[in-house]
């Protein structure tokens, strides 16, 4: 009986050894594909942090851009629908994440005057209000208020030109660096103001006025105010 036990444990290890050899290292990603590998071309797995990008490093964006801000926020390289850092991008009515024709209260689907507007909330963030989210998909959103004074307030700036167009070069103290172009903003079927100033909505919504927004915008120094949310303005989205 004793035996017969030492040997059924035997034919265990045996069977259970024969398993780990058997067995190999399946990598789910993200993109639903999976990378194998036999368990004797691994020798450890780790993970670590990526190394933060300061600047935008190729044409695969869009990418997060470290500019060493305390919340730990990054901003993009490019704004919502442009291609390039320096693109204008598409310009958006304040919730809206569609470009249009024509840019005025006519048009606006959350209100029709600047004090007769829907609530569609105080901070519209990772909402499908929110146009950064929408068409760049999760972690991105557009910048709350707060976010975009503490990029202000944290970084230098200096109105320059990149590629020809002209713009605002925004650079961290730990050396990152994006590029804000100056794309005007759009009004009726008219586009204002391209080249001198840089318009850029916030999430979140102007306590001063039931159809306005705050936004940021620069024409070589920072202004930061609640504008129409009829307005066709730049999105310049940020990540955790
Ligand atoms: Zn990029």
């Amino acid at each position: 009986m004793k035996t017969r036990t030492i040997f059924a444990a035997l034919l265990l290890i045996a069977a259970v050894s024969q398993t780990v050899r058997a067995q190999k290292v399946l990598i789910y990603k993200t993109d639903k594909t999976q990378v194998e590998l036999k368990t004797s071309e691994v020798d450890s797995m780790v993970f670590v942090p990526e190394e933060p990008l300061l600047t935008c490093p190729d044409d695969n964006h869009p990418h997060a851009i470290d500019l060493g801000l305390p919340s730990g926020t990054k901003w993009a390289c490019c704004n919502v629908g442009a291609s390039t850092p320096e693109g204008y991008g598409g310009y958006y009515a304040w919730g809206e994440t569609c470009e249009k024709n024509a840019y005025n209260w006519d048009t606006y689907a959350y209100g029709s005057s600047w004090d007769n507007c829907v609530n569609i909330g105080s901070d519209i963030a990772g909402t499908s209000y929110d146009v950064a989210h929408v068409r760049m998909g999760a972690p991105w959103r557009m910048p709350s208020t707060g976010q975009q004074q503490e990029l202000i307030n944290n970084c230098s700036s200096q109105w320059t030109q990149q590629n020809g167009v002209n713009g605002m070069l925004v650079t961290g103290r730990n050396g990152g660096q994006i590029f804000l172009p100056a794309a005007g903003y759009r009004w009726d079927d008219y586009l204002d103001n391209a080249g001198s100033y840089g318009y850029y909505w916030s999430s979140s919504h102007y306590r001063g006025f039931v159809g306005g927004a705050y936004s940021m915008y620069s024409s070589g120094y920072w202004c930061w105010d609640g504008l129409g949310r009829g307005f066709g303005l730049s999105v310049r989205a940020v990540c955790p």
